[in-house]
């Protein structure tokens, strides 16, 4: 057997890249977009974004879509929406980025963390029923990495309580839950399209529903300028300033690469699945590599936003992950250990007063009455998974050729794995990380040439 590329060997993956890994690709279309509002300059209007609004709730299937220079504005816009406000508890996975549900202490609200299921990784609907109390206004289910969340038993547990739900799809842009697509499942859905996602268009979020209410209540909150849309006499006497304090208007250089965007999304998204199902096909046969994707042929993870998979040290001779980690990237692939960290593990939501209230934050707006300790459980499920995840290379392209070199760099080192055990020092705590993780990955990000057309 050949020796691995960490212990002296040839690297596995020889081909450059060449635009395996592009992302977003810019056209020749999206440039002339940008650059005909950059012209004319209307980069503060709203007339593109009103059309891009437009063209994306016709697609999706949605009455309303609202546009906004972040995800984060567009789900904080979404809470309001549903009426989340002070001494209210929402649901969420802990298992997920920051913005899934941290934007609710602005509006006086406690976030309230359920675990999530080992093979979706997204909020397990088993854990929900007994987290929800008086107080409980909301739950969210984020459907991470793509892989969409069991949206059916979570209705039904929040019909039996009235409560709606939050759809975060930042990781899923034209994914599929039983044949229908994500967004489309609940009351509300927010998107982040900024450009590490897999519906990228420089910074921006949307906002799409069915219920005019909860459009309006958004608008009223953050989009001061369209009055105009707020019918409802409850909240016109009110329109004319933005009732949050907030201003939610996109960038108009986002939405114009977002119209373009929405032309070429579903056929990038129909090559990415292609490409890493193929991957994923090679790398199941592997010992100790569980792929992240559905068993359900119904469901599919639209753009693959952080692809992911578990790793089991186990049947691979208690080989850190860490190490695991380093011979595969020696051998030229990607392999970066850790997923996000849950939430709950940082001290934000258990002792940070943010806004002076003499007590932490989570705890500011519930009666003084409540158990704490409640709110601060253990997740046992997500703390034992976070740290035996790590991400794949993320294929933009089906090239069999040069994918194939990074499933010989998998299969290689998992034949050769004992020769890794000697001086495996085991996994530190470095595995994830809040949001730092993210910030690792995007310097490994190649630099987009200009005026590429792929
Ligand atoms: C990126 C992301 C957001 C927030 O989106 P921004 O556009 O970065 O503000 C929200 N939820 C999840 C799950 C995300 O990954």
């Amino acid at each position: 057997m050949k020796k691995l590329a960490l212990l002296g060997g040839k690297k596995s993956v020889q081909h450059d890249p060449g635009n395996l890994f592009r992302w977003p690709i810019v056209t020749p279309e999206h440039e002339e977009a940008v650059l005909d509002v950059l012209r004319t300059g209307r980069m503060s209007g709203i007339d593109v974004s009103k059309k891009f609004e437009a063209e994306y709730a016709q697609q999706l299937g949605r009455s309303f879509a609202l546009t906004y220079p972040s995800g984060t504005s567009a789900i904080l816009g979404g809470f309001y929406g549903l009426g989340v406000g002070v001494g209210h508890e929402v649901i969420a996975p802990s298992l997920t980025y920051w913005a899934s549900v941290l934007q609710v202490y602005s509006l006086g609200a406690t976030p309230v963390f359920a675990e999530v299921d080992s093979e979706t990784l997204c909020i397990d609907p088993r854990d929900v029923e007994q987290l929800i109390t008086e107080r409980t206004r909301a739950i969210v289910a984020v459907h991470y990495t793509g892989m969409p969340a069991d949206i059916d038993a979570l209705k039904k547990i929040a019909d039996r309580h009235n409560l709606p739900i939050l759809e975060d799809c930042s990781h899923a842009h034209g994914a599929l839950y039983k044949g229908r697509p994500v967004g489309t499942l609940t009351q509300v859905a927010g998107f982040s399209l900024m450009s590490g996602k897999s519906f990228a268009i420089g910074e921006g979020g949307m906002l799409f529903t069915d219920d005019r209410k909860i459009y309006e209540r958004a608008i009223l909150f953050g989009h001061y300028i369209r009055d105009n849309e707020i019918l409802d006499p409850d909240l016109q006497p009110f329109s004319g300033l933005p009732a949050g304090g907030y201003k939610h208007r996109m960038h108009q250089l986002s939405s114009a690469f977002g119209r373009v965007q929405l032309k070429y999304y579903p056929d990038q998204m129909r090559e990415i699945d292609r490409a890493m199902n193929y991957f994923c096909d090679a790398l199941e046969e592997l010992a100790g590599i569980y792929p992240i994707r559905p068993r359900d042929t119904q469901n599919t993870k639209g753009g693959w936003y952080l692809p992911l998979c578990r790793y089991e040290k186990s049947e691979l001779g208690g080989l850190s992950l860490q190490r695991f980690a380093h011979a595969i990237q020696a051998e030229g692939s990607v392999c970066h250990p850790g997923a996000n960290t849950p939430m709950h593990l940082h001290p934000l939501f258990s002792e940070m007063d943010v806004y002076g209230h003499g007590k932490p934050t989570r705890f500011a707006h519930l009666p003084d009455t409540v158990d704490r300790s409640l709110y601060l459980r253990p997740l046992p499920v997500t703390e034992g998974l976070y740290q035996k995840l790590f991400q794949i290379p993320w294929f933009k392209q089906f090239d069999a050729k040069k994918i194939d070199e990074h499933i010989a760099a998998y299969h290689r080192v998992v034949a050769d794995y004992k020769s890794l055990l000697p001086g495996d020092d085991g996994d530190d705590s470095r595995i994830g990380g809040f949001s730092s993780f993210f910030r690792e990955q995007q310097t490994k990000v190649r630099p987009h040439a200009p005026g590429a057309a792929n």
